[in-house]
């Protein structure tokens, strides 16, 4: 497929992705997407009568300044507004290319564009769906001969986390303070963390939502995901070590974890569907799929130390994850627990098999023991103040690109 809408060879954004995503222009937040390097205004295209099957209230979800309302129109309706876009942006539909006017007011060039927040996040579950991260964690953390709890291979492992304080690429994070107990037996400290790590994550958000007390099958999950973002699930693993015992990760996890701008569609990823790892033992029938639903998305983790060129620290694949986002999903509802629209659902750190497919610092340099050498000749256990992590992922094959662009974050010094 070739636009008139210029698009820069390998770009993350060929007229096959179409993401979405809230652009702030002129004081206004609105619904955008994105083709090559042009973010393109729906406000202004449906404005223009170029959305023209949409009706009403249906054409007023593109002022919203999130993307919810669009969201929940549901499936049928995102789907034919991405499939109208691909045709309005198709070499040889002159339609919109002829309107100057139209194209002048919606098109803005992505350095001039102010990205928001794509979504209201209602709820947030952070899963644990990578078994080499499990692996690693338990072999670090627990006994190195039984590292998974008897109940990871019979359930997707999850719990919930914070919304408020999932942010925007681009947003600094101050290093948190918090207790911990630097040795085992020793006095109880309170300080700024000394163990900051990142989190190589992806994550779905829902696009309907149900009532309490249903559940939704597995077969029929994916209906309910919108699509997916990159997520870096910031963690302070000192802190995280003192407080989770007995109920699991607190303060740790919820002072800031970041997602990228665009929200890349399953109907995009299609085309990079693929099996995931067999499961052993068969999971309970609530949880069994016969199709594949896992997506060969490669995901690179670069590490930029203050003054300094960023060094790629791990290359990692989403494909690699034991459960599937359908999984999670179908786990997530069984008990009757609702879901709603613009609620967000992280994997769990993915890792592969490989040392530098380890999706988090305490892995890549195991628990402190093996530094990583940046190009300043510094080396780095954990994180720094000024340290910069930013996380690319996309899907390619046979010439086709569909890319998220990226999830970066900077670490501020811990405030007074
Ligand atoms: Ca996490």
């Amino acid at each position: 497929m070739k636009s008139w809408i210029e698009t820069p060879s390998g770009s993350d954004f060929p007229l096959e992705n179409i993401p979405f995503g809230i652009i702030e222009y002129q004081g206004r937040r609105g619904v955008a997407t994105r083709i090559g390097d042009t973010v393109v205004r729906l406000s202004v295209l449906a404005h223009h009568g170029f959305l023209g099957f949409l009706t009403g209230d249906q054409l007023q979800v593109f002022e919203a300044p999130e993307l919810n309302p669009f969201i929940g129109l549901g499936k049928a309706v995102t789907r034919e507004v991405r499939l109208r876009l691909q045709e309005l942006f198709r070499e040889g539909n002159s339609a919109l290319q002829s309107r100057a006017d139209v194209c002048r007011q919606a098109f803005i060039p992505v350095r001039e564009a102010v990205m928001r927040m794509p979504v209201h996040i209602g709820d947030y579950t952070d899963f644990y769906s990578s078994i080499e991260h499990a692996t690693n964690v338990g072999k670090m953390f627990r006994d190195p001969a039984n590292a998974l709890l008897p109940n990871w291979r019979h359930l997707p492992v999850g719990y919930h986390g914070r919304a408020s304080s999932i942010v925007l690429s681009g947003t600094p994070i101050h290093r948190p303070k918090g207790q911990t107990r630097p040795a085992d037996e020793g006095p109880v400290v309170f300080g700024p963390t000394k163990q900051l790590d990142f989190e190589l994550e992806m994550a779905f958000i829902t696009n309907g939502s149900t009532p309490l007390g249903s559940s939704i099958p597995v077969e029929k999950a994916e209906d309910y995901i919108f699509g997916l973002v990159i997520f870096n699930d910031l963690s302070a693993r000192d802190i995280q070590k003192w407080e989770y015992v007995p109920l699991g990760p607190f303060l740790s996890k919820s002072f800031g974890s970041i997602i990228s701008p665009w929200v890349i569609t399953l109907e995009a990823l299609e085309p990079f569907r693929i099996d995931g790892p067999t499961q052993t033992p068969e999971p309970l029938p609530y949880l069994r799929q016969s199709e594949p639903a896992n997506f060969d998305i490669q995901l690179e983790v670069a590490l930029q130390a203050s003054g300094c060129r960023p060094q790629s620290i791990c290359k990692s694949n989403f494909g690699f994850l034991y459960w599937s986002m359908a999984q999670q999903l179908a786990h997530q509802t069984v008990a009757g627990c609702n879901i709603q629209v613009g609620d967000l659902y992280a994997s769990g750190t993915i890792s592969g098999s490989e040392p530098d497919s380890y999706g988090s610092m305490l892995e890549l340099c195991w628990k402190g023991t093996r530094p990583l050498k940046l190009p300043d000749g510094s080396e780095r256990t954990f994180l720094l103040d000024g340290d910069s992590v930013i996380i690319k992922a996309y899907a390619e094959k046979q010439g086709l690109r569909i890319g998220f662009g990226e999830c970066e974050t900077t670490i501020l010094p811990a405030l007074p």
